[in-house]
């Protein structure tokens, strides 16, 4: 038995060596791509359901390393936030998003919607930067929304509770609008929506593509839906990727749907001839 144990130590040992080995050099490359401007930002069409008509876009973040295919980012935002660097990867992001949404806001009325981390949204002064960049770019809050995920609410307690809350009261008073990712999947839901400041919910993919599994997979995605519209919220359905997903959740009068069916995250270049071709309609 004593063997045994003294085996197990051999074995696992070298693994947890190797995986945190990997993860300090991910964040070494994370580190040099920062400074070597490897990352782009592609962006996702959200449309309205009922015209066809893009109202918004979600900025993506891209990791390419040179001579390399490109790293998705679940593979290294977790890192990121790990290492504190989502804090330069985040702004980096807004950035580039606030400067390429200009022209789309101007010409089309189209706002760009960015993820943010919960660690991002812990970082001193962020709402001064995300407000700062607006201005930079000459842009109102209205052409931004910050996005946000449901665990990020829940798990703020206390101060750290009050300071989020803050934040996101702060940006709503410029007119940034403030939207829950991934809603549905985190614990306690309904109780945040009562008081935390939101305008939009994105309903998770889990709920759009139905598994078969469940009894009444139309039930949840209708409670949903009604529920945000009693609250005054607006919904943005995620991950539509068959007309007949986009027909029923048009049936069910969510207005807002981003998916494949509608397209895919794009290049910037490739978002521009997307709407100008779409012009007029
Ligand atoms: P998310 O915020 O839930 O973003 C939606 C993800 O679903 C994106 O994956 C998008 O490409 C994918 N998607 C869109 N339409 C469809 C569809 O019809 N079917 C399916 N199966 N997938 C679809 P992506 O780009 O790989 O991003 C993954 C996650 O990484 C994001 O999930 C978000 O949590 C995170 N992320 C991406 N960019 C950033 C960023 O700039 N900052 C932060 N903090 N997180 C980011
Ligand atoms: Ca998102
Ligand atoms: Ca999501
Ligand atoms: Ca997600």
């Amino acid at each position: 038995a004593k063997d045994a144990g003294k085996n197990q130590v051999t074995v696992y040992a070298p693994e947890l060596a190797a995986a945190r080995d990997r993860r300090i050099r991910l964040i070494a490359d994370l580190r040099r791509a920062l400074a070597n401007e490897e990352f782009t930002v592609h962006y996702q069409p959200v449309v309205e359901l009922d015209t066809g008509r893009v109202t918004a876009v979600e900025a993506l973040v891209r990791w390419t390393p040179p001579g390399q295919p490109p790293i998705p980012p679940m593979d290294f935002i977790p890192a990121a936030e790990e290492s504190g660097l989502i804090g330069q990867l985040g702004t980096w992001v807004l950035r580039r998003s606030l400067r390429d949404v200009g022209d789309w806001y101007e010409r089309y009325g189209i706002s760009v919607t960015v993820n943010v981390s919960g660690r991002q949204l812990r970082e001193p002064g962020i709402a001064d930067l995300i407000l700062a960049e607006l201005a930079a770019n000459r842009l109102p809050g209205s052409a931004l929304v910050v996005e946000i995920t449901e665990t990020v609410l829940v798990a703020e307690t206390g101060p750290e509770e009050a300071a989020a809350r803050a934040i996101l009261e702060r940006l709503r008073e410029h007119g940034v609008r403030i939207a829950v990712d991934d809603f549905g999947t985190g614990y306690s839901s309904l109780a945040y929506l009562r008081t935390l400041p939101v305008d939009i919910l994105k309903i998770d993919r889990a709920f759009v593509q139905e598994s078969g599994g469940e009894a009444d997979p139309v039930a949840f995605l209708r409670a949903m839906v009604q529920m945000a519209r009693s609250l005054h919220l607006s919904t943005v359905a995620e991950a539509v990727e068959t007309p007949a997903q986009a027909t029923r959740l048009r049936q069910l009068h969510c207005p807002l749907a981003q998916g494949y069916h509608f397209s895919r995250p794009v290049p910037a270049d490739e978002l521009d001839a997307l709407l100008s071709t779409g012009e007029g309609r």
